[in-house]
């Protein structure tokens, strides 16, 4: 990448940049996506930090949808965006669904602005039409190229020897024009010049402007390149901040020329650039491949692919708690000066400062994230799982009755790390195992009089209260009748009700499944063994 940051004396950094009086204007913010695909968990965290900070501010989160690019348009991901955020509980106060007073809020749907404003820059000198071809612009790479330089950019270096509105003669120009030649617009960077602002994560930074290309602004399918487009909306949509993942830093020094070139730099944002979220292991971005490799979700719901059919897991899909993933993701490179972990929204609100963003990348740890989602679980109430947790029982063909599901939350929702757990720690209330561990029943200690043991119990049940406590206390006298240690057969019970070592209090599964399912569980585990 040609990204350079020249990081100059800070002490002449340039003042005018500082936008004095930002503070008095109205907090706006925006999530501007492209829906190419999936949500990735760091766009979600730059959704949480916008939210975050709009409403720590009184202010307005927007969310743009950004898609010029129509090569890299995918069918169903706008409503993906969309879902998304409602699932985690980050609505926009403006979009193209709520509406709002600056829209269209789809690039797609602004194309005349974009073209007005691109007239602008061409007329005042600062944009130029060029009609290279693809050919063209490959053998302008080919000839240029040194070792020094090996992939020549369009810039003040070359663009003198291309076929642009800089380098041909007017009539020439005009008639190309009126032949409707296709061409692009690219912006005509300057040289020699230090572009400069001050980032709120990263203090003052600076870029050579002798390093940066002629990008192109307005594409050869009349569409704005996403430089020109994000400036136009951020402008009229009066973006008081914008909060982007560092991946757009090499984009900056555009982006602040044409701020300055639109005659618009008391209006700009103050830019935050937001580390990236990083492999747990080695170094670089987190990647969907990471995630497939060491299996865990890296968007935030399922996304299918709609040309392949490739379904990629998310962490909806997965069993996490929308709570749960806000508060992890808000954590990921923030932090409110203290040891907690667990906040409520009101609390983040409260707490939220992009000041106290970190500069360097967060290292995402997936049990870490388990952690957190294990931490709501247990914090939520089993009406409020309940109908969150149905969706995995039907998975696997059940359909508990809701009332019946919120008791075995109550009672196994400590074990649960993810909504998927409640069927493996849950599904034995409602049907009987399909395996029995009876290497375990049978362990060291099995013998004919446990066989008796069981067997009478079972077909004494008929005359017992069937809730928890008698279930117990029967067991327990049963057990001093035949002479034999309670602590010995309460494991086996365990087994012969749920199939192996694990679930909560064996009375409770007991008075739970009922009786009758119970003697059933207890005589077919018998005759297995
Ligand atoms: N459309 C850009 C993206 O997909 C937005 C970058 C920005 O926020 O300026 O990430």
């Amino acid at each position: 990448m040609l990204f350079q940051i020249l990081c100059l004396n800070f002490d002449s950094f340039n003042s005018h940049t500082n936008f004095a009086g930002m503070t008095e204007k109205e907090v706006r913010v925006r999530f501007a996506p492209s829906p190419t695909g999936g949500l990735h968990l760091g766009g979600i965290r730059t959704v949480v930090f916008n939210y975050l900070f709009a409403k720590h501010h009184g202010g307005k989160f927007i969310l743009r949808i950004e898609d010029t690019d129509q090569t890299r348009f995918v069918p169903g991901a706008e409503d993906y965006i969309f879902e998304c955020l409602a699932w985690c509980g980050l609505e926009p106060d403006e979009s193209v669904i709520k509406g709002g007073p600056y829209g269209p809020y789809k690039q797609s749907e602004r194309k005349a602005i974009y073209h007005k404003f691109v007239q602008q820059l061409i007329d005042a000198g600062h944009a130029y039409y060029a009609f290279d071809t693809t050919a063209e612009l490959e053998k302008m790479r080919e000839e240029f190229k040194t070792p020094a330089c090996p992939v020549p950019q369009y810039d003040k270096q070359t663009r003198m020897k291309m076929r642009n509105s800089l380098s041909l003669d007017e009539a020439t120009v005009k008639a190309l024009l009126d032949n409707k030649t296709p061409y692009v617009v690219r912006i005509k960077v300057p040289e020699n010049q230090t572009v400069s602002f001050v980032d709120m994560i990263r203090g003052p930074i600076s870029y050579d402007t002798n390093l940066v290309d002629d990008k192109v602004l307005l594409k050869s399918d009349g569409m704005p390149t996403y430089h020109l487009a994000v400036i136009v909306d951020d402008y009229l949509m009066k973006i008081s901040h914008a909060f982007r993942g560092e991946e757009w830093l090499p984009s900056a020094p555009i982006h602040i020329l044409l701020w300055k070139y639109f005659g618009w730099e008391a209006d700009m944002p103050q830019y935050a650039h937001l580390p990236l979220i990083l492999k747990p292991d080695g170094n670089g971005k987190l990647s969907k491949r990471d995630g497939d490799r060491l299996g865990f979700p890296v968007y935030a719901m399922d996304w299918k692919d709609p040309q392949t059919g490739e379904i990629t897991q998310g962490f909806r899909e997965k069993g996490f708690l929308p709570e749960a993933f806000v508060n992890l993701l808000a954590v990921l490179g923030w932090n409110d000066g203290t040891e907690q972990e667990i906040f409520s929204m009101e609390e983040l609100i409260a707490k939220f400062s992009i000041e106290r963003v970190h500069k360097g990348g967060a290292k995402f740890d997936y049990e870490k994230a388990k952690w957190y989602n294990h931490q709501y679980i247990i914090k939520a109430t089993p009406d409020y799982l309940a109908p969150l947790v149905l969706p995995y029982f039907d998975r696997v063909g059940l359909q508990p009755d809701l009332e019946k599901l919120e008791q075995v939350i109550s009672l196994v929702k400590e074990r649960c790390v993810l909504l998927e757990d409640f069927v493996s720690q849950g599904l034995f209330f409602f049907k009987a195992p399909a395996l029995i561990d009876t290497e375990s029943i049978k362990g060291k200690k099995w013998d004919e009089a446990k066989v008796t043991f069981f067997q009478s119990w079972a077909e004494s049940l008929g005359k017992v209260q069937g809730d928890a406590v008698s279930l117990e206390q029967s067991f327990t006298d049963a057990a001093t009748a035949a002479e034999l240690k309670k602590g010995e057969l309460m494991l086996p019970l365990r087994i012969m009700l749920v199939g192996g070592k694990f679930g909560p209090g064996v009375f409770d599964i007991a008075a739970f499944i009922g009786k009758e399912a119970l003697q059933a569980r207890i005589l077919n585990a018998l005759s297995m063994l």
